[in-house]
């Protein structure tokens, strides 16, 4: 075998839980560390390790992002009362994704990765949709209760500023028991949201479609409608047009229904919400959940990359049963080969960008050629003899390299 590929710049490598650690143990071992003389950082996010650190380990792992530029992530769980009884938790800690884009800020882009072989449900689809999910506060910081009611409920604003004066509104007069949340954004997050989804509409000459429900949230939604078409207008009217990209606004329920009836090829920017149950959409129609990459742009010029889908935590079941599951690794590799060519990019080092391209290429020539998971084995048009399980498939990935 020909000498590895050196690295200068170590990934922060974030490790996660479940079917997709596994696979990420094999993907390095079989795909990379053959080829690579991979240089990490290596953060151990499994449930058992953040109860242990008492989730600093999260937080270190953001950090490691922030100061090495390039991190690449397996999926994780996110506890709920379920996990916490299963892995005898002492406390409910918040989505690792959640606490990495707090710390971050920044967009998660989406894309799915086509193959011929796997036509998308919507029949009109042409191109891939990418969606740019904004990754900071409204649900995902909210602040939420039940209260038994009757009462009334207000928001209410203490400036810092002592001479500032106080503002309340009122959310409701509850008539009985119910739920109540509040949930903020930051102008500053909102405008970075903005910058990342026209440098990437620009970068990669894509139209952008921006949707919220402005008509309904006047104030909220109405503000991201404002600070987008500002940042259209005084920083990106000249690069858009110069590179033929065309930006429209239009309301989240109008998007949906041009979505479906589009041939797609676009960057559909969302509200954070909008954008997790998009993406899954998106991914869902295309073919498979695990047909999709991932990035988080951080407007300090960072990036993450992950795959969109979960743990896969019914394979891993099956797994630990002794049997060996078809789990398709391709959103893991997409990941990695991401990572790795944004460094090879930051510290110019073509022969890593020309190998991660070499494993994209492999990674979609078996699956071109027949060589494929159930996931894709059930779609695929012609179908294969039989789908390959997760070994198999990642050997096929590795005798094309
Ligand atoms: P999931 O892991 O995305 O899996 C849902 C279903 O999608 C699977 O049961 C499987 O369907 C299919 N699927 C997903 N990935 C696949 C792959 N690589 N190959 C083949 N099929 C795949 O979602 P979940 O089961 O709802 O969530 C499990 C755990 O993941 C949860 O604890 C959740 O908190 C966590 N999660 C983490 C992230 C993240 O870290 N980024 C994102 C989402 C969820 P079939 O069973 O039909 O084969
Ligand atoms: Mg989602």
């Amino acid at each position: 075998m020909s000498a590895r590929v050196c690295m200068k710049t170590p990934l922060a490598e974030i490790d996660g839980d479940e079917m997709t650690r596994i696979l990420w143990a094999l993907v390095k071992e079989k795909l990379i560390l053959p080829f690579v003389d991979l240089k990490t950082d290596y953060y151990d996010l499994s449930l058992q390790n953040r109860g242990a650190t008492g989730d600093e380990v999260t937080v270190e792992a953001a950090r490691a992002i922030r100061r090495l530029g390039v991190g690449v992530k397996c999926a994780t769980i996110t506890a709920n009362a379920a996990r916490k009884a299963e892995y005898s938790l002492d406390e409910l800690y918040p989505s690792p994704n959640a606490t990495i884009r707090a710390i971050l800020d920044g967009t998660v882009f989406r894309r799915p990765i086509p193959v011929s072989v796997v036509k998308p449900s919507v029949s009109t689809w042409k191109k891939p949709i990418v969606i740019g999910r904004h990754a900071y506060g409204d649900v995902y910081r909210a602040a939420e209760m039940s209260v038994r009611g009757p009462g009334k409920v207000e928001l209410v604003f203490t400036p810092a500023d002592k001479n500032g004066k106080e503002e309340r509104v009122q959310v409701a007069d509850m008539k009985g028991p119910g739920v109540v949340q509040g949930m903020h954004n930051l102008d500053e997050s909102i405008r970075n949201f903005a910058r990342a989804c026209f440098l990437y509409a620009v970068d990669q000459k894509l139209p952008i479609w921006f949707s919220s429900k402005d008509t309904i949230s006047k104030t909220y939604d109405g503000r991201f409608k404002e600070i987008f078409g500002e940042i259209y207008e005084t920083e990106f009217k000249d690069q858009c047009e110069k590179a033929g990209v065309k930006y429209f606004y239009t309301l989240i329920d109008d998007a949906v229904a041009r979505v479906v009836k589009s041939e797609g090829g676009f960057l559909w920017a969302c509200k954070n919400y909008d954008g997790d149950v998009m993406s899954d959409m998106i991914a869902g129609a295309s073919g498979s959940l695990a047909m999709m990459t991932s990035v988080l742009v951080s407007p300090s010029g960072v990036f993450e990359y992950e795959a969109a889908h979960g743990t896969v935590q019914q394979h891993y079941d099956r797994y630990r049963a002794g049997e060996k599951t078809s789990t398709n690794p391709s959103a893991l590799i997409f990941a990695w080969t991401g990572a790795l060519a944004k460094r090879a990019e930051l510290d110019g080092i073509p022969e890593l960008g020309a190998f991660a391209k070499r494993l994209e290429g492999a990674s979609l020539a078996a699956i071109e050629e027949g060589d494929m998971t159930g996931d894709l084995a059930r779609l695929a048009v012609p179908a294969p003899a039989r789908p390959l399980d997760s070994q198999e498939f990642l050997d096929a990935v590795a005798r094309r390299l």
